[in-house]
């Protein structure tokens, strides 16, 4: 970052402001926006994205704010660089994720302390004041001329909504490995909650989590960027090995990072009350365009900042004597605020005129007229967010031990969960996972009860720890939890039980060495006329089958059996067999709900492509071939692996258990040159599988 743009004080940029004057702190937003247009062009590194002088006043700004967010936003800057060389990407785009990860969190300046440091998980009400504050992140860097793709790469690591299809491949990797490292350096670093773990538990925890929420190639990147020396660097901003800071604090420091602050207060209550926020200059130039305006024009921000507004851009309709097209014009010209009626084209039903309605304020410094603010809100639904804001009722809605919700928030979680599931027509499933500690009477008789409630606590935390915001972990009584996983499918729901099974098994427990806690766990999910009580009857029932299996394992159950399809092993005598092609048919004593989960050790160990997985049938391709086709190691063997999983009724077990079978085709992705290798490693990967799922061959019926 070595530029030589004049260090011209700031304050002029952002002078001190009254906190409700919302119209002169907007005015700031296009000071800020001035200065950051005003930058070299063609300038290298991170000063070809954003004003040097502007990220010298947001960093300085963020320092003074929380030095230790400062830090984490350092750490991870350097973390995604390491991480994005080490999956060879060019200078460009590490400057863009460099510059993303520096900028991600840049939106806390505006965060109360006692969201930014609570020592613990964030109640629902506190997330979405988070989730707001990310758009408002967002509108803030729009404004100070941010490089695009470096705002698009923060706001999809936050998953705030854009209204466009896929995102590039560049930039969904950029996300995720922003997320990766923004996870290891919190995984790493002290918090209040608990203390850091040291790097190889973080990769251990990165890594179990590994497929859903973080990337494997990005965490494997991590692990070896790591063991490098450009590592090291990390270590310089480890806030232990730090000079302490000096107390003093310049005035116009604390001037321009109080006007930032009342700033995103202001965007903040902005972006909750209106549908859309649009700023333009004085030349009709839009500056912002927030993640409401991108949804109600249907058009992203990218394509928009830096233009003119011009309301035929947008399908916008003139009604009968009033125009809420010409509002941000109108306002620009006459110097007053307006409202008006703003009707438009919906984009989607191309001939149906969507009503809404604009408010537009002037942005007025020394008497003339520097920009405007649009407002855009909905006049039949007076308020998007109204009633969201609940105030926080801990006393009444937490468990006094614990600390997560307890039975009576629990239930009115599932009660509001369930209404939606309704009102969408089931398109938002819910699920729920029971849990109960497996012998803990056992516990508390060896170690006393005082251990006991340790264990509860631990494990209520970890939990918490383990699961996402929008989750809830809620004790349901005694030794038996609740976790209430919104828009979580089946599957999904069993296979983030079992990744919370096996974190239990592998933690420590009130640091006792001579316990290990375990737990069964029961899944369901909402299904077509169920009750809140169907549901968790369904659950508990499930759990009751995971203790009665054995304890530590996980049970699910469906209110109607999925047919699994037709039995159709291969008839292997009919089967056009030939050198190319090997059919195998298994047969296994493993749930079908399971089988999948079984299949994902395999998975993991063979480095596969996944090609399709669905409850069904699973297609992977194992190994890749080397320039010249098929190497000698496996991993250089390409095979196309197909399995049929189907339900075998005629097939039963001694102990009268359903069996599953498991049709199997293997083909070569390329041949080899003989097909006795390819042969060899056919029979290779059947033996594996036979292996991971526990299964035998099935040579017809027995
Ligand atoms: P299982 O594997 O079948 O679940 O066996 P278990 O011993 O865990 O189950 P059981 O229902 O027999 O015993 C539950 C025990 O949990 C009995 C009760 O004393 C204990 N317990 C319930 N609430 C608390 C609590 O708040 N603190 C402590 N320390 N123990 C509790
Ligand atoms: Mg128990
Ligand atoms: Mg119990």
């Amino acid at each position: 970052m070595s530029s030589k743009v004049a260090e011209a004080p700031l304050l002029s940029l952002l002078e001190p402001v009254h906190p409700m004057n919302s119209s002169r702190l907007m005015l700031s937003l296009l000071h800020l926006a001035e200065a950051g247009i005003d930058r070299p062009k063609n300038a290298a590194g991170i000063a070809g994205l954003i004003s040097v002088r502007v990220l010298r006043t947001l960093l300085g700004a963020l320092q003074f704010r929380d030095a230790k967010t400062m830090l984490h936003a350092r750490r991870t800057s350097l973390i995604c660089r390491g991480i994005a060389e080490r999956l060879g990407w060019e200078e460009d785009a590490l400057n863009i994720i460099e510059l993303a990860a520096l900028a991600h969190d840049m939106g806390k300046i505006g965060l109360p302390d006692h969201i930014l440091k609570k020592p613990g998980k964030l109640s629902p009400d506190e997330a979405e004041h988070i989730s707001v504050q990310h758009r408002v992140t967002i509108c803030l860097l729009q404004a100070c001329g941010v490089n695009s793709r470096v705002i698009d790469m923060v706001a999809h690591s936050h998953g705030v909504d854009k209204t466009e299809g896929p995102v590039d491949a560049e930039l969904g990797l950029g996300a995720r490995v922003l997320s990766v490292a923004d996870a290891y350096d919190s995984l790493t670093t002290n918090q209040a909650y608990r203390p850091a773990y040291d790097p190889d538990e973080a990769l251990k925890i990165l890594d179990e989590q590994t497929g859903k929420e973080f990337d494997r190639n990005v965490v494997a990147a991590l692990t070896r960027w790591l063991q490098s020396p450009g590592a090291d660097m990390l270590l310089d901003l480890d806030p232990e090995n730090l000079p302490p800071q000096s107390g003093a604090v310049s005035t116009a420091m604390f001037g321009e990072t109080n006007a930032l602050c009342y700033l995103l207060n202001t965007l903040h209550s902005m972006e909750c009350m209106y549908e859309g926020l649009i700023v333009v200059d004085a030349d009709l130039m839009i500056r912002v365009w927030n993640s409401g305006a991108e949804r109600t024009f249907a058009t992203a921000a990218r394509h928009v900042l830096g233009k003119q507004w011009n309301p035929d851009d947008f399908s916008i309709v003139s009604l009968a004597g009033d125009n809420g097209g010409t509002a941000l014009r109108d306002t620009l010209r006459e110097g007053r605020a307006v409202c008006r009626r703003l009707a438009f084209r919906d984009p989607a039903t191309a001939d149906s005129v969507r009503e809404l309605a604009i408010h537009t304020v002037p942005l007025i410094e020394n008497g003339a007229v520097r920009g405007a603010v649009g407002l855009i809100y909905d006049t039949k639904q007076a308020k998007r967010h109204e009633g969201q804001f609940r105030q926080l009722q801990m006393a009444a809605t937490r468990d006094p031990l614990t600390g997560v919700m307890n039975r009576g928030e629990l239930e009115s979680t599932l009660q509001q969960l369930h209404h939606e599931y309704e009102v969408s027509k089931g398109h938002t499933p819910y699920s729920v996972i029971f849990f109960d500690l497996d012998h803990f009477k056992a516990i508390n008789d060896r170690l006393g009860h005082n251990v006991g409630d340790q264990v509860l606590i631990e494990v209520a935390r970890l939990m918490e720890d383990e699961t996402y915001s929008g989750e809830s972990v809620g004790r349901y009584g005694g030794e038996e939890f609740v976790i209430v996983c919104p828009e979580t499918e089946f599957d999904a729901a069993i296979e983030k039980s079992e990744r919370l099974r096996r974190v239990l098994i592998n933690t420590r427990i009130a640091n006792r060495t001579d316990l290990r806690v375990t737990a069964s766990f029961g899944v369901a999910q909402v299904e077509p006329g169920d009750t809140v009580d169907s549901v968790v009857e369904r659950a508990d029932s499930a759990l009751y089958e995971a203790k009665n299996g054995g304890r530590n394992r996980t049970c699910s159950q469906r209110r109607f059996e999925q047919p699994l399809g037709v039995v159709s092993s291969f008839d292997l005598s009919k089967k056009k067999v030939d050198d190319w092609i090997v059919c195998v048919n298994l047969v296994t004593n493993v749930a079908a709900d399971l089988i999948v989960y079984k299949l994902k050790g395999f998975v993991h160990d063979h480095a596969v492509e996944i090609l399709e997985c669905t409850p069904k049938r699973i297609v992977v391709n194992c190994g890749r071939a080397g320039l010249f086709g098929w190497g000698n190691r496996p991993e250089a063997q390409p095979v196309k692996v197909s399995i049929d999983i189907q339900n075998a009724p005629s097939i039963n077990s001694k102990s009268g258990n359903k069996r599953i079978l498991l049709a199997t085709t293997v083909e070569p992705v390329t041949r080899p040159m003989r097909p006795a290798v390819f042969q060899a490693r056919a029979h290779q990967i059947i033996d594996h599988l036979r292996s991971y799922s526990i299964a035998d061959t099935y040579h017809g019926d027995e």
